[in-house]
């Protein structure tokens, strides 16, 4: 029999595990300098305790640093020397990540309701997929495409399948912390599936394939364990996950990327090394030709990017996916006020390379290849709280409807 004790030290040593964030702090720093700008650049390439959550090259611009609590005087004397103005953003995060939990386990609502109002589980995200396509198996099929470091299902979700429609490929969830990503996916599906007669004119000539979760892993890693969690999960000697959206064999590792196995933006110690990037790979082979828009949904920041990451030239095509951009953009402006950044990811926000995008573009062939940076949680960051999901999905919808119907034109 085991000793009572060891029970309770084995109870206690799971609930010690959950990673705290108890005294990091959140700054917010304006760049108004270009050396300062290249100043923060240089950190965030340099320090792996350090995570920034918004970084771009544009001055006059706020970049947005957790900083863990042994770091921050050193953090501070640099911002000093260097002549930032800066402010605390968040003055604890581990207190907003309890907060947010607070609200988020309340009570149990029917899944359609709680689509809206929480970050739901794999296990329910599947489980719901697959209740989509039992009930409504003339058009709505679930497949799945490979699975997870851990084992667990990728699978995505078919809509309108017809042999002669253009194909949209959405996904979400590469990054794990990115919660809002995996939540407006979903909206997607439970729009196209169970509300079609508002949504006609995305449907009646495309057909959407909908992967909501690339990296289970790391989301169920960030909902169990480290709520800011960012890649995926297979261990590289020391340190455990890759950044997916740095692992695609396109200019892999080139700029902008880590070969350090415990940054933040780990490239991974192959291209393609992850089962998740390969799945993503393998799906978009699948559909050459026939697919012409993919969008990867990210948080956060109000950005609509593209091609190239991992150069300042634009791509040839470019100006077809800069109006299917704009058109998005404009559509949520016109409906809610929110104003998006439309442009090439290295010349809005940095140049990295190997992400999704580019690699769809370039290798997939795909015309339209958009990465769509959604809103985040106003002070909050990565961690919009569960009552904020309704109004940003919704929102991101009216977006993505308009990029949809753009490309439906096009081809
Ligand atoms: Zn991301």
């Amino acid at each position: 029999m085991i000793p009572k004790i060891i029970i309770l030290f084995t109870v206690l040593a799971v609930v010690a595990a959950r990673r705290s964030y108890q005294g990091y702090k959140v700054y917010e720093v304006l760049q108004e300098t270009v050396n300062q700008a290249k100043f923060l650049h240089q950190l965030e390439q340099s320090n792996d305790s350090i995570d920034f959550w918004h970084l771009s090259k544009q001055l006059n611009d706020r970049a947005r640093v957790m900083v863990p609590p042994g770091a921050q005087p050193a953090f501070i004397a640099d911002l000093m020397r260097n002549g930032f103005q800066f402010s605390v953003l968040i003055d604890n995060v581990e207190s907003t990540i309890q907060n947010n939990a607070a609200v988020a386990s309340r009570k149990p609502i029917p899944i359609e309701n709680s689509i809206l109002h929480k970050y739901l589980r794999h296990s329910d995200i599947n489980s719901y997929l697959d209740e989509l396509a039992n009930k409504y198996a003339s058009h709505v099929s679930v497949v799945e495409i490979g699975k997870s470091y851990e084992g667990r299902p990728l699978k995505t979700i078919t809509i309108n399948e017809n042999a002669n429609n253009p194909v949209i490929l959405l996904d979400a969830g590469i990054h794990a912390r990115e919660w809002i990503a995996p939540a407006t996916a979903l909206y997607a599906i439970n729009q196209l599936v169970e509300h079609a007669t508002n949504n006609k004119n995305v449907l009646s000539n495309l057909t959407w394939v909908i992967l909501p979760v690339v990296n289970p892993d790391g989301y169920e890693y960030s909902h169990e364990q480290e709520r800011l969690w960012r890649k995926t999960r297979k261990p590289s000697g020391r340190c455990s996950g890759t950044d997916g959206n740095r692992n695609f064999d396109f200019h892999w590792g080139e700029v902008g990327a880590s070969s350090s196995a415990c940054s933040e933006t780990y490239r991974g110690d192959t291209a393609f090394s992850e089962p998740e990037t390969q799945a993503v790979r393998d799906a978009l082979l699948k559909l050459k030709g026939r697919c012409k828009f993919y969008l990867t949904l990210h948080s956060y920041g109000n950005y609509l990017l593209y091609p190239w990451g991992w150069t300042r030239t634009l791509p040839d095509g470019w100006r077809e996916i800069d109006e299917v951009a704009q058109a998005g953009a404009a559509a949520i402006k016109k409906a809610t006020g929110s104003r998006y950044t439309v442009g090439s990811s290295t010349n809005v926000l940095y140049a990295a390379a190997g992400g999704s995008d580019d690699w769809a573009f370039a290798e997939a062939k795909v015309p339209i290849s958009i990465i769509m940076e959604l809103p985040g949680g106003g002070s909050q960051g990565f961690n919009p709280p569960a009552s904020a999901i309704e109004r940003s999905v919704k929102e991101s919808w009216i977006g993505i409807k308009a990029m949809a119907l753009k490309v439906a034109q096009k081809y």
